[in-house]
Formats: C-alpha cells, structure tokens, sequence
C-alpha cells in the first residue's frame, strides 16, 4: 500500500506523465500494439485447438476402423494375429504413439511398447468407456502427448473393450513454435512501425499547441507594446484558445487603461481644491492691509475647498471598499417608502430653494419591505435623487416611484432636467466623469456619487439604469431583489 502511494506520487509529480505529447504517444503505441498482441496469442491458440481436434478426429478414425477387425476377429480373447498386430505397431508408429488394448476386464491385453500386457488399467477414461462412454480425449502438454480413448464396440449394446491410444503431440507443438516466431517477426514490425509512427503522430499532433504555447510568450514579452495577434488556425480549439487569450489579453489592457485614467483623475480632483487653496493663501498674504472682510471671504472660500477635499477623500475610499467587497452589507428588513421618504424629507429644502416639486409614489398601495443595508442603500439612492435636483431646471420636478414584484423592489427616479447624451449615460457610473462640461463646472461635484451608488447596488444584487433625452429630463431605474442571498 505504501509503495502504491509512493508510485502514484511519483505519477502525479512527474511532468512526463502530465504531458499530453506523451499520453498521445502511449494510446497511440498501446492501440497499435495491443491489437498486434492480441492476434498473435489467438492465432497460436486457435490454430493448436484446431490441429489437435484433427489429430484426434484422425486417430478416431482409424482406431475404430482397428477396433472393427479387432472385433471381428476376436483379437481381444487370441492376440496372435500377426495382421492386427503389425497394423497396432504401424498406427502407434505413425503417431510416434503407443497403443494399449484392454479387453472387458480391464486386463491390458496388447500394449504396442509391450511394458503392461497382462496388467489391468484402471484409468478414469478406460471405466467411462466400458461403462458405455463414446471416445474420449485429453491433452497432457507438460509431457506432450495426447490420449485417446475409443470403446471396442460389437454392435451388440455391450463394450468389449477400449482401446487407449496415446499419441506424440511433437509436431503440432513444432509447428505452433514455427508460427509463434513468424508471428513474433511480424509483431515486433508492426510494434516498431507504430512505435516511430505514435512519435511522429503525438510531434505534429501538438505542434500547433507549441504555437500557441509561442504566441502566448512573445505576447508576454511584448507586453504593453503594440500587440501583433498571431493566430493559430490548425484546429478549431485553437484558434478558440488564441481568441479567448487575446481577448483577455484586451480586458486586461482596458482595465490598465482604466486605472491609469483613474490615477490620473485622482490626481487631477485632489490638486484642483489645493490650487485653490494655494490661490486663496497666496493673495491674502501679498496684499497688503486687506479688510477683515475680505479675509473672512478668503479663509470661507479656502474652509470650502478643504471641505471638498475632504469630501473626495472619503468618495473614494467609500469606493475602494465597495470595489474590494471588504464592506459586508447590515441587511436588514427595511420598508423602503419610508427609506425614501426620508431621503425626500432631507432633500426638499434644496429643491425648494429653486421650486423644483419633489414628489414620491408608492405605486403597490402597500408597504414594500427587502432586505437591504438602510444607510448604504439610502446613501446611494441619495446620490441619483439629488443628482436629479441638481441637474434640473429652475422650477422643474422630480418623481420618485416605487413599485415592486415578487422578487423585485423597483425605484423610478424621473427629472424634468437637463438630461445627456446617448454617450454619456453609458459613462456616467464611471469614476470621475461628469457629462456636459458647461454645466458641470457650475454645478458642485466630483463625478464619484454614481460610481458609488452603481457598486452599492451591485452589492446588493440589484441593477441600475438609466435612460435620458439631452434638454427633456432622465429616468433612473433601481432594481433590488426583496431577500437578500449572499
Ligand atoms: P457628480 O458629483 O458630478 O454629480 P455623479 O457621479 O453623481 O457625479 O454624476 C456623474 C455625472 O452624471 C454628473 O456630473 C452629470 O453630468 C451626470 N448626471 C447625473 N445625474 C444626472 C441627471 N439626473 N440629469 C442629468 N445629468 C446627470
């Protein structure tokens, strides 16, 4: 059992035996010479079966021709005659045999070596022939020889004897030897021949996987610079690998794109509060008797770029937590009328401030509970509610809906605003990007409040979308499953 452990180690750890190039050669070497081997052992085999059943069918033959004149002429009671006996030894001869006649009383009467006349026999065969068996026969390889046993049979319903012919089975045993080596010739070429061709066979069979195994490298190495696709057409798979692996090779550049971008960005949003900052300082520290006003004015201004700062740092590790799926929602069951109206509540002065009509529906008539983290979510729904505020017309409107189905709570979020591009609502859940650059440099934000409402709702299982038309308003639809399945 240990050694079987040990081997089976040495299996797995063995990189030969894991290479397909060599499991190829080895079907391919076992088909070809399995079969080879197979047809040798029952060529051999068949053909000693047959040449034994004819040397019996042979000796059958001429023993009972024997056994009638041995009856006809009462050889069992005289043997003096000379015909019979001359015809025993020619038979024995023949067969480079030996022939024993017993007679009714299992008394050896003739025995063509002449060792056991007068003896008596016995012999399983002999009894079950003078019991009134027909022939019986069997094959003794060890020593070579093969025993026939036929009953002396008058006619008469009764067995005078037996007769008990043992014959040299030598020539069948040459021959098979004979065909055994031609056999062996020929095996050995067939193994050879499908030893070079399982070789050859499992080379060009993987050669294009070594293509790929190339293609793979050198784009490897030339990583980041222009990519030169190679395609490896030779089989469907792989030509499917080389698609699959450049496409991933693409996703992989986008995403270093992208975060290349996102520092860039990051950058970008942390030193634009800081240049003002700097600004700010700056002129208050080169003028000379500066009113106290003014000052005040400056130091308000500087307080709020800290406080946009602040808010961008806290924007993005929110959506560094949320990317890394290190925050674990508090789900709880929660009835999200209320979740909005609060949300509502918090938001109207601002849109009264500019008479946009801020107004909920619960579409059910009823309470909608799900399960869902209360601050996250709020927080997120917050982000498109007020974006729908902020991007509105004076004396606009905002519809806040909720519906729901048996699995999902859905929330409509419709303006009367602004609205964007075709392209930008593909873009406006990414870090950082704001739509429309007019309005966006007079209207306060940092392009991070939808990324992270779009992962917030991610992390609940939910989905986000958005559909607008540039000067007539957008429509933001939240989807959230009502059970929560982590
Ligand atoms: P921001 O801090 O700029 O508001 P968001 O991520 O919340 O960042 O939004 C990204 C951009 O999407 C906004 O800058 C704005 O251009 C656009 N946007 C979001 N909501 C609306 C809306 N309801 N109507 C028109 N544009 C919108």
């Amino acid at each position: 059992m240990k050694d079987e452990g040990f081997f089976k180690q040495i299996l797995k750890k063995s990189i030969i035996f894991k290479s397909l190039k060599f499991r190829i050669f080895v079907i391919v070497l076992l088909v070809g010479i399995i079969p080879a081997f197979v047809m040798r052992v029952t060529l051999i085999k068949s053909y000693e079966h047959r040449a034994v059943n004819q040397r019996i069918t042979d000796i059958t033959n001429q023993c009972t021709i024997l056994c009638s004149r041995i009856i006809e002429d009462g050889y069992l009671e005289d043997q003096d005659n000379e015909i019979i006996n001359n015809e025993l030894t020619q038979l024995s001869n023949l067969y480079d045999g030996r022939i024993l006649v017993v007679n009714g009383d299992f008394r050896v009467v003739k025995d063509t070596y002449g060792l056991s006349e007068g003896r008596t026999i016995v012999s399983r065969e002999v009894v079950a022939c003078l019991n009134g068996s027909s022939r019986m026969s069997n094959m003794d390889r060890r020593y070579g020889y093969l025993e026939v046993t036929i009953p002396i049979d008058p006619g008469n319903g009764t067995v005078a004897g037996a007769m008990v012919f043992s014959a040299s089975t030598d020539p069948i045993t040459v021959n098979k030897n004979n065909l055994n080596h031609r056999a062996w010739i020929v095996e050995i070429t067939i193994s050879v021949f499908v030893l070079v061709t399982a070789y050859a066979l499992s080379s060009t069979l993987l050669k294009p996987f070594d293509k790929v195994l190339l293609a793979i490298n050198s784009a490897k190495e030339g990583y980041g610079a222009e990519l030169k696709k190679m395609d490896v057409p030779d089989y469907t798979e792989t030509g499917d690998i080389m698609e699959a692996f450049y496409l991933l090779l693409g996703q992989i550049n986008e995403a270093d794109k992208a975060k290349e971008e996102f520092v860039a960005n990051v950058s970008h949003e942390l030193k634009t509060p800081l240049a003002s900052i700097k600004v700010l300082s700056d002129s208050i520290r080169s003028g000379e008797n500066v009113p106290v006003e003014t000052y005040r004015e400056f130091m308000d201004d500087i307080a709020q770029e800290v406080d946009r700062e602040n808010r961008i740092i806290t924007d993005l590790l929110e959506l560094v937590r949320l990317d890394k799926q290190a925050v674990s929602l508090k789900v709880e069951r929660t009835d999200l009328s209320e979740l909005i109206e609060e949300i509502i509540k918090r938001l109207e002065p601002i849109a009264l401030e500019r008479g946009i009509e801020l107004g909920f529906k619960n579409e059910t008539d009823k309470e909608v509970f799900a399960d869902v983290d209360p601050i996250k979510l709020s927080q997120a729904l917050m982000n498109i509610i007020e974006n729908a505020v902020k991007y509105n017309k004076d004396f606009g409107w905002v519809k806040v809906g909720l519906d729901s189905d048996i699995k999902f709570a859905q929330i409509t979020i419709s303006d009367s605003g602004i609205g964007m591009s075709e392209e930008d609502t593909s873009r406006i859940f990414d870090r950082f990007y704001r739509a429309d650059k007019s309005h966006s440099s007079q209207i306060v934000g940092n392009g991070l409040g939808l990324a992270i409402t779009r992962s917030t709702i991610l992390l609940h299982k939910g989905s986000v979308k958005v559909t607008s038309v540039q000067g007539e308003g957008s429509t933001f639809t939240v989807r959230i499953p009502l059970i929560y399945e982590a």
